[in-house]
């Protein structure tokens, strides 16, 4: 056990942020680094519990208390061994995770008593980023080679981890990836702010000497390698091409221009930042409206405001979580409640229990008032006060249909606001339910808006129909609990096959699904399968 007095005398501290004044103005990580002795004195609170709820919180089955000892003796080789016994990148959870783990630890249990759960994930990111400036991560070569070959089609995070794991297996691994880099949202989606694009690229070196082969600016299926192809080439197919389809807002005035996706605008803003150019869709000078709530949502904020946004309004269409975790959702589950952010705490206004009627522009007479943040339309409701519905701590809301026109178009006239209305709740015997019924609508002003209301499933379907694999009704590829699909050979893996989910889940789904295919090549594995394909997170 690490310090047998440590929460007792030692509360949580986070790892701090940078200053919002200093960190605007730049797109390196928000997070400072805490410091060894910080560390050191945080993975000392853990108990080192009997039953440890850290494990089963985490997908991955991370080995935390045995790292959090290890750290707080100073043995940070033998940590980092242990941390990526069960991790392949855990450089990226430190930094990306929500970490479930941390709600589940036992400290958690009654905070005030015990000053806080164990901060695990700081904990990790500090492991991770000695490994990486030790230069501890070399390449694992395998001792024999497998002769079989085994096609990866996606480098996200499911993709790398599942690579990673078949090549030091013996297996000859070849990665498809239709962008020219590597690294799926992580590289593409996620902005600099929150993870540093060199962590990908080191990874990449390591796999690389490893025996993996990438193959950037190729894509599977559609215009490039035939379904056909791929399965006379290769003993087996690992499909892990995410959910990337964006959900739509089939609502009056999509047409206009100025109204995009924001994976679109992430992509474009994130390639600005690798070539040093400046963004085609640019948030400079600029009142932005992003519709949505959850981690797509809080990056397009953080974007803007470094473009230089001069207003940024969100509108969420789910009501505002409770200030303290809602009733429903007790230790060690994932608390519903309301969370800020370092995105949210660095400006813009956000609007909860809101209804998008249309997309008003082109100069449009009928606009019944004009509003914007802070705007005249808002109800005096206190927006913090708590809510019984149990609203999704995810992105999920919006509609279910991708019916929107192809946004590249628009109409030639520009955005210029989005009719709102307020939904209404009522007090129903002390609870505060919603009615159903809508305030009076009222327009906000918007030069640019961004949609992030959740993914519709992969948008692969051509690959699909040629592998002959189905979807199920969400538009997810359909697998059993191993991962297999109903065409021999092809295994499905991350966000392709969960829906759109966390880093964490696609680092394990890609282990496991690895396991999955080894069995499937020899007849037997000692890979590591830490979560079947149809394992839910801790409820
Ligand atoms: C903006 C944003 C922010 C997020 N922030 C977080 C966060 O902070 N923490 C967290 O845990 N999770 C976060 N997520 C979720 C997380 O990024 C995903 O769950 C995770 O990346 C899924 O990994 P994946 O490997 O399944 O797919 P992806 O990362 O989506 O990668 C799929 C890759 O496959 C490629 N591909 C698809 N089809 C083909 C084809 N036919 N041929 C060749 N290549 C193909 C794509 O180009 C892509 O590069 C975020 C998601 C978004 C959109
Ligand atoms: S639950 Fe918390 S205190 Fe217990 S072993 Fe896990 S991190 Fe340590």
């Amino acid at each position: 056990m690490p310090d047998p007095w440590g929460f007792t005398r030692a509360p949580r501290q986070t790892t701090p942020r940078r200053p919002v004044d200093v960190r605007i103005r730049d797109w390196s990580e928000v997070y400072e680094s805490g410091g060894v002795e910080h560390v050191r004195e945080q993975a000392g609170r853990c108990m080192d519990c009997g039953v440890p709820f850290c494990h089963s919180a985490c997908p991955l089955g991370n080995l935390i208390p045995e790292w959090n000892d290890l750290v707080w003796r100073d043995d940070w080789a033998l940590a980092s061994e242990r941390l990526h016994a069960t991790n392949n990148f855990p450089e990226f959870t430190g930094r990306l995770c929500p970490a479930p783990c941390e709600p589940a630890c036992v400290l958690s249990i009654n905070a005030e008593l015990s000053g806080g759960p164990v901060t695990i994930k700081s904990v990790e990111q500090a492991i991770a980023d000695r490994a990486v400036a030790e230069g501890w991560n070399t390449p694992q070569v395998p001792d024999r080679q497998s002769g079989r070959r085994v096609a990866v089609v996606g480098s996200g995070p499911a993709g790398l981890a599942a690579a990673q794991q078949l090549t030091r297996a013996g297996h000859s691994v070849y990665v498809y990836e239709r962008d020219d880099k590597i690294g799926g949202l992580l590289r593409y989606g996620i902005p600099d702010f929150k993870m540093d694009k060199r962590l990908i690229d080191a990874r990449v070196v390591q796999m690389r000497a490893e025996g993996t082969v990438f193959r950037t600016n190729t894509e599977v299926g559609g215009a490039g390698i035939p379904a056909a192809v791929l399965r006379r080439r290769y003993d087996a197919v690992v499909l892990s091409g995410g959910a990337l389809k964006g959900r739509e807002l089939p609502i009056p005035g999509r047409e206009f221009a100025g109204i995009h996706q924001a994976m679109t605008y992430l992509t474009d803003a994130n390639r600005a930042r690798e070539s040093g150019g400046g963004p085609s869709i640019d948030a400079r000078g600029k009142r932005v409206v992003i519709i949505g709530g959850g981690d797509t949502a809080a990056d397009c904020l953080g974007t803007a405001h470094r473009q230089g946004a001069t207003d940024v309004v969100q509108l969420d269409v789910h009501p505002q979580p409770p200030l303290t975790p809602h009733a429903s959702t007790p230790w060690p589950t994932w608390p519903l409640m309301y969370r800020e952010s370092a995105a949210h705490e660095e400006g813009g206004t956000r609007r909860f229990a809101v209804s998008t009627l249309r997309f008003v522009g082109g100069g449009d007479p009928t606009v019944p008032g004009l509003g914007g943040s802070g705007a005249d339309g808002w109800s005096d409701a206190d927006p913090a006060a708590a809510v019984d519905e149990a609203a999704e701590p995810d992105e999920a809301a919006g509609p279910d249909e991708a019916a929107g026109p192809d946004e590249a178009a628009g109409s030639g006239a520009a955005v210029t606001g989005i009719e709102v209305a307020e939904l209404l709740e009522a007090d129903q015997a002390g609870r505060s339910v919603r009615t159903g019924a809508t305030g009076e609508p009222f327009v906000v002003r918007a030069d640019l808006v961004l949609l992030a209301i959740g993914f519709a499933g992969p948008d692969d379907e051509d690959l699909f129909t040629g592998l002959g694999v189905a979807r199920d009704e969400a538009g997810r590829v359909q697998r059993s609990a191993d991962y297999s699909t109903a065409a021999p050979g092809v295994f499905v893996a991350g966000d392709a096959g969960r829906g759109a989910s966390l880093v964490v889940w696609a680092i394990a789904e890609g282990r496991a699904v690895a396991a999955a295919v080894d069995r499937y090549l020899e007849g037997f594995t000692t890979l590591p399968a830490p979560v079947a394909a149809d394992a839910v997170p801790l409820s």
